[in-house]
């Protein structure tokens, strides 16, 4: 094996065989190392999936997929309208399987469950984890339980977890109480924990700056936007760019700019205050529930993501992000869940601030499907016009 798990914070090296999902001496998080001497990673024109790059990810089994990743990247056209920015692209994750990035790394972390021989898996969840966890679960034929903040998650991601057969328990709690005690169940019962703290789960979202890079020519953007949640993604993304870095592929890295919810931004807080470490928020709140984390576990290796590519963290408001969710909609034709609209509203919030050069080539993630929320949805648009079933009224109602 051509790779290791290794402490971000004392550097000390483990077996990728075990389970383990901290330090076992300091706690601190780990990642996953490649010898990249090792490596042969070629650009081929080999259509883009997750598995398009394994010879970087840490797997030696058959994938357990459903075909995630190869995801489009749109030149956006109108929504840049009166935006000082020279290009600005979405990469919408929400076009995977089962309408999240959650998808890249569940294909990985699955995978991996079966080939290190769990025999079940486990999250806690904002809803989009466990829809795709109950998914690859089903797929690889082994039971998943998830735990979900009770009445905070969406309909649509219930729905999921629900029909791909997880067990579902609504904790009378937040997100972080749900995480909290997921990692003891785990530990109790040898359950296999998929939340983003699992390092392998996160070689899969990385894939994502592989994607973008791979889709421009092998050339590398100015800068990503991306909503912060659980701290993971923005971690995993920064990750494969510098791994690319490494291999010689690129030479530069974009950088990784963090957008929260004003009510829930303790990794930005964090930035702004210069602090070595996040200071927990108690009540996080925001119409974003898939960002409605008040004490994102990968904080540590978020920070460094951002600092280090001299990036930029800020949070925007519940309406900024209905007025970027309804945008992107309505003249991008890019239908997205709340979460995956902070992206743009941070973007616009950044331009009018003057923070971004005009020369930049920027893209968004969007991380979720709209199909994922219905409620806010319908909650947040005009109503359907209720018509009589007689030519006359639909006509009043069209021309009104
Ligand atoms: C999980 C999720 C996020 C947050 O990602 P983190 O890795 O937890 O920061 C953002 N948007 C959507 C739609 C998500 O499902
Ligand atoms: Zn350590």
């Amino acid at each position: 094996m051509n790779y290791q798990l290794q402490c971000i914070e004392c550097h000390s090296l483990y077996d990728p065989n075990e389970i383990i999902y901290t330090c076992p001496s300091c706690g601190g998080l780990l990642e996953v190392i490649y010898d990249l001497s090792a490596i042969d990673f070629r650009k081929t024109d080999e259509c883009r999936s997750v598995w398009k790059y394994k010879a970087l990810l840490p797997v030696n089994i058959k994938p357990v997929t459903i075909g995630e990743g190869g995801t489009p990247l749109y030149r956006t056209e109108r929504l840049g309208e009166g935006m000082e920015v020279s290009e600005i692209f979405v990469k919408h994750e929400g076009l995977n399987p089962t309408g999240s990035f959650k998808d890249r790394g569940m294909t990985v972390g699955v995978t991996k469950a079966i080939e290190l021989g769990m025999k079940t898996v486990a999250c806690a969840s904002t809803g989009n984890t466990s829809a795709s966890l109950a998914t690859y679960a089903a797929k690889a034929g082994i039971p998943a339980v998830v735990l979900l903040p009770g009445g905070k998650v969406a309909l649509g991601k219930i729905a999921q977890a629900l029909i791909h057969g997880a067990k579902v328990l609504n904790i009378h709690g937040n997100f972080d109480e749900a995480l909290r005690l997921v990692r003891e169940v785990c530990d109790e019962y040898g359950f296999y924990l998929l939340n983003s703290i699992n390092p392998f789960r996160l070689e899969g979202q990385k894939t994502i700056a592989f994607e973008i890079v791979d889709e421009l020519g092998w050339e590398v953007p100015d800068r990503v936007i991306l909503p912060v949640g659980n701290a993971g993604n923005i971690s995993a993304i920064y990750k494969g760019f510098k791994e690319l870095k490494e291999l010689g592929i690129t030479d530069a890295i974009p950088k990784m700019t963090g957008i929260q919810a004003e009510g829930s931004r303790p990794v930005v807080d964090a930035i702004d205050r210069e602090l070595a470490e996040i200071v927990p928020e108690a009540n996080p709140e925001t119409i974003a529930t898939a960002i409605r984390i008040g004490d994102p576990v990968n904080a540590a290796k978020a920070l460094r993501a951002i600092r280090e590519s001299g990036g930029l963290a800020i949070s925007v408001s519940d309406g900024e992000i209905v007025s970027a969710q309804r945008d992107l909609a309505s003249v991008e034709g890019i239908g997205v869940e709340p979460a995956s609209a902070t992206s743009v509203a941070g973007l616009r919030k950044l331009v009018a601030e003057g923070l971004i050069d005009s020369d930049e080539r920027i893209v968004c993630i969007t991380t979720g499907n709209i199909l994922k929320d219905p409620t806010e949805v319908v909650d947040v648009c005009a109503k359907p016009l209720e018509v009589d079933a007689n030519i006359d009224a639909v006509r009043r109602a069209v021309f009104g």
